[in-house]
């Protein structure tokens, strides 16, 4: 396959913006995870990252038992025996107490114990009854159909991981082990707010120049997908005092301080002017399209901040690139890498040399497992339909330029995360 067009002439002065990779790393460096845990039922634990491993209490099963409905005897038996005295019933709950003498079986259900006396099990299917006279039609091999206890998990076992993130299976298995509640890692709170004279809350009517606040939204559903604690602190005017103040009660509910919009150059962006006084904020320009400028760092010693850019689709991109695995470190989580793949681009793709962008596409799997990818259109910063078309970003390497079709991009599904 053709590789894609690499032009290092028109980069050049670009190269003193971060790289992605760069502020990547630098973010997640700054990240310490909670470690406050709290106890919660087993059911309120789904989702909720592990706070310490969890090793087995006891043994599952923790009895012998069936693995079929059948009859359990001693395989040294059937030496002389092919027809068994049917001597009682052991069903699941209501194991059979008494002794097996030779030549005697029990009826079995699944899940029931196997008496001592017995060590295989024959399934209905492969005998013949007759009144209390059970006859062998073909014999199992020694220890057949028997679940030994441990086999599941053995006393002392490591069952999970701490940081694990706790799913239906968890669930279960930490059930088999009578757990009724888990100790897990107190949830971040994420606070947010949204900066522009221009935006209006739905339902207000619209001015000359107004928009909607969709960043809001998008961030609300993506926070969502992380199982945080979500505060949503509405729309701050383009005002110093509003934005100061909105800072100071945001950085003492929060664990996480996301802001959109206000963080580019321009007269109004009043986040930048706030930020810039308390020392602890860094601006930078990141190599990367959508979204360059972006403020990081904290606003007291424990609240962490993320200066967004204010165009719907920056927000999106830049929340998937930075803060969604800034927020899952901190959260204790320990997978946090988002899956790319290969995948033939069925479409040409304009692109210029300088950045690396995160264009929107829509992916399949062919039969032959192969993925491919086509763009949504037009990738302005401002077109947030093309987020609710793609299913995946297109990410083009820094120096990449054009994209033929039929040439070999990388793709990074992204369903799942809004
Ligand atoms: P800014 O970064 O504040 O200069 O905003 C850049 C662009 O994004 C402008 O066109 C804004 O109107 C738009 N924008 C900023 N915040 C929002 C928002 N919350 N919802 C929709 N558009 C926004
Ligand atoms: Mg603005």
């Amino acid at each position: 396959m053709p590789e894609l067009n690499v032009n290092p002439q028109s980069f050049d002065k670009k190269q003193l913006m971060l790289s992605v990779e760069e502020a990547q790393a630098r973010i997640l460096e700054a990240i310490l995870p909670i470690t406050t845990k709290e106890r919660v039922g087993l059911r309120q634990g789904l989702g909720r990252i592990l706070a310490d491993p969890l090793l087995a209490r006891m043994d599952v099963p923790s009895h012998r038992n069936s693995a079929m409905d059948g009859y359990a005897f001693r395989h040294i038996d059937t030496d002389i025996h092919k027809a068994f005295y049917v001597a009682g019933v052991s069903m699941a709950g209501h194991p059979f107490h008494d002794s097996l003498d030779i030549g005697q079986c029990i009826r079995i259900m699944t899940g029931a114990v196997v008496p001592a006396d017995a060590d295989t099990v024959v399934m209905q299917e492969h005998v013949s009854r007759e009144g209390d006279i059970m006859t062998l039609q073909r014999i199992p091999i020694p220890g057949a159909n028997v679940r030994h206890p441990g086999e599941d998990l053995c006393t002392g076992d490591a069952v999970l991981p701490a940081g694990r993130k706790l799913n239906a299976a968890d669930l279960g298995v930490l059930a088999s082990q009578g757990i009724g509640e888990v100790d897990v890692l107190r949830r971040p709170r994420v606070a947010f707010f949204s900066t522009g004279d221009e935006l209006k809350g739905i339902g207000e009517v619209l001015q000359p120049g107004d928009v909607y606040d969709s960043n809001r939204y998008t961030l609300f559903g993506m926070l969502n997908k992380l199982d945080v604690d979500i505060l949503d602190l509405g729309v701050i005017p383009d005002q110093q005092e509003a934005v100061e103040h909105a800072f100071a009660q945001a950085s003492q509910l929060a664990d996480v301080v996301i802001t959109s919009g206000g963080v580019s150059v321009g007269d109004a962006d009043y986040v930048t002017d706030t930020l810039r006084k308390t020392g602890t904020v860094d601006f930078w320009k990141i190599a990367v399209k959508p979204g360059k400028p972006l403020a990081f760092g904290k606003l007291n010693d424990r609240c962490l901040f993320f200066g967004l850019p204010g165009n719907p689709v920056s927000v999106m991109a830049t929340f998937l690139l930075f803060t969604r695995a800034a927020i899952l470190k901190l959260r204790g989580e320990t997978m946090i890498e988002l899956p790319e793949y290969s995948a033939i681009c069925d479409t040409p793709l304009q692109k210029a040399p300088g950045r690396k962008d995160y264009q929107r596409g829509v992916c399949h799997l062919d039969v032959r497992g192969q993925w491919h990818v086509r763009s949504t259109g037009m990738q302005g910063s401002h077109i947030l339909s093309s987020m609710s078309t793609a299913n995946c970003f297109i990410a083009l390497p820094l120096l990449a330029g054009d994209v033929n079709a039929g040439e070999i991009v990388n793709i990074i599904p992204f369903h799942e995360l809004l």
